[in-house]
């Protein structure tokens, strides 16, 4: 459990970040009355956050099974061949899910 204790802290740094996003977001977004054309503007706008926020739960969630798999000890299984992936590879991407042979297997097969 211990050795992920710096996957759980880079993990949790990215929440954070995303998170701090997110309010700031909403903070502007109710911050702003104006007229009509502020509005039409604003609609655009919105659709742009809406993307962007989509993107930014897709990223809360993806940190939240990774943070739940380090809980119950299933995190930093290879998806391929069960092995366990290198803790230096977790820390350099928390959400890799293949070990560097599976994956730079899997690179061949690709290009
Ligand atoms: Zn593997």
């Amino acid at each position: 459990m211990e050795k992920y204790i710096k996957v759980k802290e880079i993990l949790l740094a990215k929440k954070e970040a995303v998170a701090s996003r997110i309010r700031a977001r909403l903070e502007a977004e109710t911050e702003c009355g104006g007229d009509e054309a502020d509005k039409v503007r604003l609609d655009a706008e919105n659709k742009l956050a809406d993307s962007l926020s989509a993107k930014d739960i897709d990223m809360v969630l993806k940190i939240d099974r990774c943070l739940g798999k380090i809980a119950v000890n299933s995190y930093g299984t290879c998806e391929e061949c069960e092995e366990d992936i290198a803790v230096k590879r977790l820390e350099a991407n928390p959400f890799a899910i293949l070990c560097i042979s599976c994956a730079s297997a899997e690179e061949m097969v690709r290009t």
